[in-house]
Order: structure tokens, then sequence, then C-alpha cells
């Protein structure tokens, strides 16, 4: 544990941006959302509050959403072509500029663990069989790929290989229940010493094929962090993430345009990734420790605890539920 410092923490999550709509959604969904993300949310608060890292909230907060099924990461991973899970996830702290990655691996139960280990190791990004490698000589057991599985995310592929489509969790598919559409999880912080930390993980896309990876593995499209600017994790159609690299964008714009968080989010989201074609959002914070969340879907699954205050948690455009 680091000595505690006097700044106040904020901690911010997300679990997925897409089209969101209040009408879709049955009220014990919405309940069953917003507890597992203010429970995850805790995980954070709690290590903030005991004067741990921001990289130690992030990482915990981002571990219980993957062990959370509702989400697409971990257990509740969307399913490949092939009928698989391939988990891509990825950190960074801010003091630092450390950063560690994962695409693409089948037997490691917790991806965002492992991005811990590489980004202490001398690596940043292993991918597939080389990463699987890696964890075993690090201590992580193999799991089953099947542990990951749920029938609804089996559901969808059925779904997605009848159309012949390659189907982001986020896009729409009038059979599949909305709750269900959405999933890839992330976390920003920033702890009492005033050091930052974003955090990123997802099972990618359903019936993905040809090692197909999203931005959610890539530093500077989906997660970055750096003491400087902002923390940065961002969900949506991972292609127009990566061509926008939205993450690092965001924090040069706020670093070097005078601009601040949520006006260059914004200009990510809305004109650069909304210019493209694209969809999704960001969950962000400043040095300051001010919470930003944005997306240009119709909703996000968000939470967030600014400057030490209560849980927030949202779903929907226009949506705050104080806990
Ligand atoms: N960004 C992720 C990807 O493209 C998907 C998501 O955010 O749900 O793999």
């Amino acid at each position: 544990m680091s000595e505690s410092g006097t700044q106040r923490f904020s901690i911010a999550l997300h679990g997925g941006a897409g089209t969101l709509l209040r009408a879709q959604m049955t009220t014990e969904k919405e309940k069953e959302y917003r507890e597992a993300m203010a429970m995850a949310l805790r995980r954070g608060e709690d290590a903030l509050r005991e004067g741990q890292s921001a990289l130690d909230a992030v990482i915990k907060t981002v571990a219980a959403l993957e062990d959370a099924a509702l989400f697409n990461a971990g257990v509740g991973a969307v399913f490949t072509h092939e009928g698989h899970h391939e988990l891509d996830a990825s950190l960074m702290e801010g003091k630092t500029r450390k950063a560690g990655a994962v695409c693409a691996v089948k037997t490691v139960r917790n991806p965002i663990l492992l991005c811990r280990e590489i980004m202490n190791s001398e690596f940043v990004m292993l991918n597939g069989i080389g990463a699987e490698e890696f964890a075993r000589t690090h201590g992580f057991e193999a799991v089953d790929n099947t542990l990951f599985s749920t029938d609804f995310r089996r559901q969808q592929l059925n779904q997605a290989k009848a159309k012949g489509i390659v189907q982001l969790d986020h896009s729409a598919a009038d059979e599949v229940p909305p709750p269900n559409r959405y999933g890839t999880v992330g976390a920003v912080a920033i702890d009492r010493n005033g050091n930052l930390a974003a955090a990123t993980s997802t099972g990618g896309m359903t019936n993905k094929r040809y090692g197909r990876i999203g931005d959610s593995a890539i530093i500077g499209a989906g997660t970055w962090a750096d003491n400087r600017s902002c923390a940065v994790s961002a969900t949506g159609h991972g292609e127009f993430f990566i061509r926008s690299a939205v993450a690092s964008r965001i924090a040069s714009m706020v670093e070097f345009g005078e601009q601040g968080l949520e006006e260059a989010a914004h200009q990510l989201i809305t004109h650069e990734v909304g210019g493209l074609g694209g969809d999704g959002g960001v969950v962000a914070l400043d040095a300051q420790g001010q919470v930003v969340c944005v997306f240009n879907s119709l909703g996000m699954y968000r939470a967030w605890i600014q400057h030490e205050g209560p849980v927030h948690t949202a779903i929907f455009n226009d949506d705050d539920v104080v806990h």
C-alpha cells in the first residue's frame, strides 16, 4: 500500500455503449446492471479509500466486471465464429506511462491481471499462444475456454451466423434483447496521490474471425493514461476507434490543445469516430479528478464516483441514479 496523499480520488467505469433504450429494458434487468456496476465500482473505491493506487483500483474494478456474466469481458464474453472466446485487454499507468496489453487469449480467467504482469515485464503487448505461455510462467492457472460461455452469447452467435454477419456487441439486431448486446468493460481512476490509470477488457465482437483485434487491446486507441492530461477507457466499434486513435488523441488535446476533457472527448467521439461512421463512447477523468462520460450511441452503461462523492450509475442518455 502506498502512502496516502491529500487529493480526493475519483473513479469511473463503463460496461459498453450502444442502442440502449428505456422502453426495451425491464426493471429487473436495469436493477441487475446498476447493482453489478455499483459493486464493481466499490471494489475500486475501497482500494482508493485504503490509499491504494489508481492502477490497483482500475484492475480491481475491471476484474470484477470480467467476473460478472452481464458484460462482454471474461465470463459472459461473446463467441468467435469458431464458437470460442478470444479475450483482449489493456492497462496503462499515468505516472510512469507503463502499459500492458493482451490479445486473443483463451485460457486466462482475468485478462486484466495478465496485463499487469505484462506491464511489469519488458513487453507491452502479447498475443495468443505466446501470451498464454507467458501467463503460465507467471503463475496464471489455465481455465477451460467454456468457463466464459453463457447461453445468451451462444444465442447471439447463432443469430449472427444465420444472418451471415460479424456483429459488434453494440450493433442492433432486433431479435437480441438490448441488454445483451453490449458489454466491453473499462475503468479510469485517480488516486489520492494524483496518479491516474486506465483499464479496458473485452471479448470483442460476436462471430469475429481471422484473429480480429479491436481497440480494447490497443494502447492509444482503447486505453490511455498520462498524469499530465487524463485517463481514458473506450467502448465502441473498435475499427473506428483504432483509426481515430481515440484515447491518446483526447489526452493530446487536453495536454497540448488547452482544451477541457469534455470538449476533447466530444471532438473525438462525435466528430472523429462519428465522422467516420462509427459509434461508441469513453469514460475519462482528468488530473483534477473531473469525470466525463461521452458517447454518440443512444446509451452507455457507466458508473462513477467523483471527488469521493456518492456512487452514480447511468445507462440511458438522460440518466443519473445516485446510490
Ligand atoms: N471496442 C470493442 C471492440 O471493438 C467492442 C466494444 O466496445 O464492445 O472489440
